[in-house]
């Protein structure tokens, strides 16, 4: 019997951009992904946290907290957050029903799902919401990474960490992997791109073929903005869409 493919949709960042989450689940389906996995901050920033959670937990798949997560739970204090994600989560909490706030407030910090790790922010203190952004933040990661692969999201950059004798950073979107080397991914943001590239990440890692790709999408981006008007969110968070930052 041939091996069973499998193709698993990382995804995360989302930010309640519905038509950036709606693209990337197209696209996962298209690419024939049969697995989804989440790694948080599903509501923040945009315009429709209760349809992206809805969507997300209708995917049934394993989940992890994001620092959006846990500040429109209601479980933190905000007072860290610069002015836009403030503004955003204190509209954010009065959108969510006290049971989608639960169940936010329920979701794990880390996650292992078959043979890898998911976490939003870092493995090391994952709770801290601290940004892996060079090599020698992926260096403390790696330390507590306990999987060949580990997903992880929060700087809405997408990139490719690798270690083997020591750690790089990977220029590439694309890695077949290599034994005895662990990898520590950011799979980008779906809707809130910070690398100047305003398109929707998201990344596929095919078990069989043990690839890990990161794939850009186009979405109905003037419809995420409009409704981030409509909504009365601060414009800011519509216009940075279209610079990706
Ligand atoms: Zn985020």
């Amino acid at each position: 019997m041939a091996t069973q493919p499998m193709k698993f949709a990382i995804f995360g960042d989302i930010h309640a951009n519905l038509e950036a989450l709606q693209a990337v689940l197209y696209d996962a389906q298209e690419q024939g992904c049969a697995s989804y996995v989440c790694l948080g901050d599903i509501v923040g920033y945009a315009a429709n946290p209760v349809e992206c959670l809805e969507t997300v937990r209708g995917l049934n798949c394993p989940t992890v907290r994001g620092n959006h997560d846990e500040g429109a739970s209601g479980n933190s204090s905000l007072d860290e957050l610069n002015p836009l994600a403030y503004a955003a989560l204190m509209w954010t909490r009065e959108q969510l029903s006290e049971e989608q706030r639960q169940w936010l407030k329920d979701l794990k910090l880390v996650r292992q799902v078959r043979d890898f790790t998911i976490v939003h922010a870092t493995l090391d203190s994952p709770g801290n919401w601290g940004y892996v952004t060079n090599r020698f933040d992926a260096m403390a990661s790696f330390s507590y990474q306990f999987t060949q692969v580990c997903f992880y999201g929060h700087t809405h950059v997408p990139r490719i960490f690798e270690k083997d004798d020591a750690v790089r950073a990977s220029r590439g979107t694309e890695v077949s992997l290599t034994r005895g080397t662990k990898y520590f991914v950011n799979v980008g943001s779906v809707g809130q791109p910070r690398d100047g590239d305003w398109r929707a990440a998201y990344t596929i890692y095919d078990v069989q073929a043990q690839t890990i790709s990161i794939r850009r999408l186009e979405y109905d981006i003037e419809t995420a903005q409009r409704k981030i008007h409509e909504a009365g969110l601060p414009p800011l968070l519509a216009d940075r869409l279209a610079l990706g930052k």
